[in-house]
C-alpha cells in the first residue's frame, strides 16, 4: 500500500500498473524504496496505512487520555450505558497502579474499589439505570476499545506516549501497540519511537529538569544542547 502510494507520485505509470510492478518486485527492493521515502518529509502516504487494535482492560483514566487524539484515529469503546458491569468472573474490574499495590494503603485501595462496585450493584438492583449507576464507579474501572488509526497518527501517538513523561498506563499501551505493529509490519514498527528517538525528532523538547531525570537522556540530546551546538 505504502509503496504504491509513494510510487504513484513519482512514476508515469498508473496505480494499477504500479500494483502489478510491486507484485513482481522483490520485497527487499520495495522496502528499500519505502525506507528512503520515510526519511523525507513526504508524509501524506503514511495516512493510507491503517492499523486496528483491540484493547482490553484499559482503565478509564488511560482511555480518556487515548481518546483525546483527534486526527486520523477512530474509537469504539464499550458502553457503560448498555453494559452493566459485573463483579463476578475472572476478568479484572479495575486497574491497580504499582504505587498502590504495595504498602499500607494497598488493602484500603482494594476495599474502596469493592465498595464502589457493591454500591453500583445495589443501585442497579434498586432500579437506577446503568447510565446513572456508573457515576459511582472509580476512574480505575477498566474498559475495552477497538481503535483504528493511520500510521501518520500512530507515529505522533508514539512521539508523545512513548516518552518517559507520559503516564505509565498509556505508555504501556503505546509499547503494546508498537509490539503488535512490529509483528505485523516490522519495517514500520521501528519508526514508532518517542519523539527524542533517532528516527523521529531526535532530541528532547521537554523541560530541561525533566530531561535530566529521564533514563534516555544518557543517549539522546536535549533541544537546548542541539540548538546551542548549532549556533
Ligand atoms: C505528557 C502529556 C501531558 C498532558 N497533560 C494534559 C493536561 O494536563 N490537560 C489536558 O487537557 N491535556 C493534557 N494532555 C493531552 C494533550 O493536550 C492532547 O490533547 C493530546 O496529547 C492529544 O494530542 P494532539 O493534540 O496532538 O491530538 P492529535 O489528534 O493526536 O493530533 C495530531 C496532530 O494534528 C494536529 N492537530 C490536531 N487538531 C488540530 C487542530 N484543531 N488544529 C491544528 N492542528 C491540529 C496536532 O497538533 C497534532 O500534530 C497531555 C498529553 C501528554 C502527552
Amino acid at each position: 500500500m505504502l509503496y504504491v502510494a509513494y510510487r504513484t507520485c513519482y512514476s508515469k505509470k498508473s496505480p494499477i500498473e504500479i500494483w502489478e510492478e510491486a507484485r513482481e518486485t522483490p520485497p527487499e527492493k520495495l522496502q528499500a524504496f519505502i525506507l528512503e521515502r520515510l526519511k523525507t518529509g513526504h508524509t501524506s502516504p503514511l495516512e493510507q496505512v491503517v492499523f486496528w487494535f483491540g484493547i482490553e482492560g484499559l482503565s478509564r483514566t488511560a482511555s480518556h487520555q487515548l481518546v483525546r487524539h483527534r486526527i486520523g484515529i477512530s474509537f469504539e469503546q464499550q458502553s457503560q450505558r448498555y453494559i452493566k458491569l459485573d463483579s463476578e468472573g475472572p476478568k479484572k474490574m479495575f486497574a491497580t497502579p504499582k504505587t498502590w499495590q504495595q504498602g499500607p494503603l494497598s488493602e484500603a485501595y482494594k476495599a474502596h474499589m469493592l465498595k464502589s462496585f457493591a454500591l453500583y450493584q445495589k443501585a442497579l438492583q434498586a432500579g437506577i439505570p446503568a447510565e446513572d449507576a456508573r457515576f459511582i464507579l472509580p476512574q480505575a474501572v477498566v474498559s475495552n476499545l477497538q481503535v483504528c488509526v493511520n500510521y501518520a497518527e500512530l507515529l505522533h501517538i508514539a512521539d508523545l506516549r512513548l516518552c518517559f513523561r507520559a503516564q505509565w498506563e498509556i505508555r504501556r499501551l503505546a509499547l503494546g501497540m508498537r509490539r503488535e505493529v512490529k509483528k505485523a509490519a516490522p519495517l514500520l514498527g521501528v519508526f514508532l519511537q518517542p519523539k527524542c528517538g533517532p528516527a523521529r525528532q531526535g532530541f528532547c523538547d521537554e523541560p530541561y529538569e525533566a530531561y535530566r531525570k529521564c533514563p534516555l537522556s544518557k543517549a539522546r540530546p536535549h533541544k537546548q544542547d542541539v540548538f546551542l551546538a548549532e549556533d
